[in-house]
């Protein structure tokens, strides 16, 4: 987020407690069930922006439609999907096409009155695409540039859109896609941009839902599960968080960093995980 739309940034409410909620993609987390605990927030006068990713449904939809899925990772050992032109239209399929609807419906089910959209619609998050990536090649470690990437860092989140839409009632369920300054559709981190939303409506806390309980020492021993770790101590716990981990930590400082209250993160295979993650299970980072 640039400095003029954090100026810009508007507490959408004083009374209620704003929480952005990121319901992870991977295998286990239950769509039903977080929707039924957002629905009940929202009843209960939270306001909740809900994020959602998708990575596991794109990888059998692009194995079921014959373009399998890439990853590649970083000289810096970052993880990521590498997005050709026909993947991101896979990608899109996928998020804002079908778990986008089916959280909407859930939500509408519940007598929530929840509005769909991704970071493309009414250019809600503007991202600067990658020109080209830097992979390392799993064969012989060289560093190998690839193009034709359709990611993106997220720079702006359209403030002013949240509160419009906020504002009027509706709660709001959002894909991890955003434009590029030139109008070209681009797969973001889902984790990244809950933090940038949670940034843009000055949330008290965002809480990123995945497949395991919360942040461990020593993956994937539960018992090392970190209950809770300060501001300071965030830089060093990058170094127990792997693969697509360190990005949900990367989320959380950047939040902190934008005057998020706290960021949570927490088991979205339970029940009531939104109500669990508030009562403190899970890793609280503040
Ligand atoms: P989602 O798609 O739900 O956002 P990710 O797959 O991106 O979730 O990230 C969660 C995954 O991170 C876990 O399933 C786990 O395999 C992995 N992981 C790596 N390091 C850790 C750690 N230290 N603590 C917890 N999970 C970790």
């Amino acid at each position: 987020m640039d400095a003029e739309a954090l100026k810009r940034r508007t507490k959408i409410s004083n009374q209620q407690s704003t929480i952005v909620v990121k319901m992870g993609g991977a295998a286990g987390v239950n769509l039903d069930t977080i929707a039924a605990d957002v629905a009940a927030s929202v009843q209960q006068g939270q306001q909740v922006v809900l994020v959602h990713g998708g990575s596991d449904e794109t990888n059998k939809l692009s194995e079921q439609l014959g373009h399998p899925p890439r990853f590649v990772t970083s000289p810096s050992g970052f993880s990521s999907r590498y997005t050709d032109r026909q993947t991101l239209e896979i990608f899109a399929m996928v998020t804002a096409g079908k778990i986008n609807t089916l959280l909407v419906e859930a939500l509408q089910k519940k007598g929530v009155n929840a509005l769909g959209l991704s970071g493309v619609d009414g250019r809600l998050m503007v991202a600067k695409r990658k020109e080209a990536i830097r992979a390392v090649d799993p064969s012989g470690g060289k560093v190998r540039m690839l193009h034709d990437d359709h990611t993106g860092t997220i720079q702006t989140v359209n403030a002013e859109l949240l509160q419009l839409l906020i504002g009027a009632g509706y709660t709001l369920v959002i894909a991890p896609l955003a434009i590029s300054p030139e109008g070209i559709a681009l797969n973001v981190d889902a984790d990244r941009a809950a933090a940038m939303i949670a940034a843009a409506v000055s949330a008290d806390s965002l809480i990123l839902l995945s497949n395991v309980p919360g942040l461990m020492r020593n993956f994937p021993d539960e018992s090392t599960l970190i209950p809770r770790l300060e501001r300071a101590g965030l830089e060093a716990s990058l170094s127990f968080a792997e693969g697509r981990m360190k990005k949900k930590v990367l989320g959380a400082s950047e939040a902190l960093d934008h005057g998020v209250g706290q960021v949570i993160l927490a088991d979205g295979r339970v029940s009531e995980p939104v109500q669990r993650a508030l009562a403190g299970k899970g890793t609280v980072i503040a």
